[in-house]
């Protein structure tokens, strides 16, 4: 929501990896921003795994209370997660989102639009459900009688939470709508032309329980209210989504879908732009939200300075707009786009020989 501060107060967690060298990145161009978002003040934070072999655990207490008690907003950057069980560990992430109730996790991706082509290929937002379906992990195995076994998995979908993603979804629709509507007006090409839209994504055909209690829950956001009447609504069987969105990927806006089909299509999707150091993401409650890039800690090329800064850069953009501050945040899109589509300084994901830090410097240039 837009509330209009004077200071912002930004928790800050690197953790492992490459989130050490991206999020730093992303607060050199929060501090750019200067005068144009309020004075902001960034409280370096730890968890994660290396924080856990320091000192036994991966979220420390004292990184949730300052959370909760003195910031406005957050900053993650990526976790390493041991291949095998480690007792005592459990993933800082996971539990981040439930202790500050961050049911949803929205993430726009994008192709970049290069001048002179027709339009981009991909811009939509996938908007999904955080805390529960597969995910409450609520597993068991039983052994038969002829000594076989059967494991069950109890999926659960409820009204509330399906509600509230589904609102989720449609305020970010009617957003987008908004913010296309400014841009044309201010003489802007915009590619998208007709309404805003909503894909509701689901398998209600099989599932008619689970899947249609989240088809209705998110069906009846829409229609209880005359607030998004502009914003179309349509649905998705989930294989059929996955098979839409690689064939025409342009024909979807905001797509929002139960946590387990949210996680498969938005891999999927991230597949469609490039690269995964390109796609940012916000965990979001109502209370408070934590900017995210959807890559791990790519323990493969940590420590070089070659990771892609710019899922995290986005992922600053996409808080900054989410509290309001929406003309900063399409600042830092702007000149992100405009340092891929001039293609000169590029990290080895994209095919180039840029560091770390001559993406974040070419994009400090540009703001
Ligand atoms: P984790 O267990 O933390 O997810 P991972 O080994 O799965 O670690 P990911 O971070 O998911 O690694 O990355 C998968 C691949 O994509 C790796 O080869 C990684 O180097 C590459 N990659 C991920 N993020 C970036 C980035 N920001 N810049 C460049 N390459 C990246
Ligand atoms: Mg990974």
């Amino acid at each position: 929501s837009a509330v209009k501060r004077t200071a912002l107060k930004l928790g800050m967690i690197p953790a492992d990896g490459i989130g050490k060298e991206v999020l730093p990145a992303a607060q050199r161009v929060l501090e750019a921003l200067g005068s144009a978002i309020p004075k902001t003040t960034f409280v370096p934070l730890q968890a994660g795994w290396e924080e856990f072999n320091r000192n036994g655990k991966a979220l420390p207490d004292e990184t949730v209370r300052v959370l909760k008690e003195e910031c406005d907003a957050a900053m993650f950057g990526s976790v390493s997660s041991p291949s095998h069980k480690v007792e005592g560990y459990s993933s800082p992430i996971v539990a981040l989102r439930k202790h500050l109730d961050l049911y949803a996790n929205v993430r726009p991706v994008s192709s970049v639009p290069i001048p002179g082509q027709p339009g981009p290929t991909c811009d939509m937002v996938i908007v999904r459900e955080n805390t529960e379906c597969l995910y409450i992990k609520k597993e068991e195995i039983k052994t038969n009688a002829d000594g076989s076994k059967i494991a069950l998995a109890t999926r659960q979908i409820t009204s509330h939470a399906s509600s509230r993603i589904g609102k989720m979804a449609f305020e970010i629709a009617l957003r987008r709508g908004q913010e296309r509507e400014a841009a044309r007006n201010s003489g802007k090409d915009v590619w998208w032309k007709g309404e805003p839209k909503v894909t509701i994504v689901h398998k209600s055909n099989v599932l008619s329980i689970t899947d249609g209690l989240f088809r209705e829950s998110v069906r009846a956001i829409r229609e209880g209210t005359d607030k998004y009447n502009g914003v179309k609504m349509e649905e998705q069987l989930v294989d059929s989504m996955v098979y839409r969105m690689f064939r025409e990927p342009e024909i979807f806006d905001v797509a929002v879908a139960p946590n387990l089909y949210g996680d498969i299509i938005s891999d999927g999707a991230a597949a469609l732009v490039g690269s995964l150091g390109l796609v940012p993401s916000i965990n979001a409650g109502d209370d408070f939200v934590m900017g995210e890039p959807v890559h791990g800690s790519a323990p493969d090329i940590e420590g070089k300075n070659i990771a892609n800064p710019i899922a995290s850069i986005r992922s600053a953009a996409l808080l900054l707009s989410s509290l309001g501050y929406t003309d900063s945040a399409a600042k830092i899109n702007a000149a992100v786009d405009a340092v891929l589509v001039e293609g000169q300084y590029l990290t080895p994901d994209l095919g180039g020989k840029a560091s770390t830090t001559d993406v974040t410097e070419a994009i400090l240039k540009r703001l």
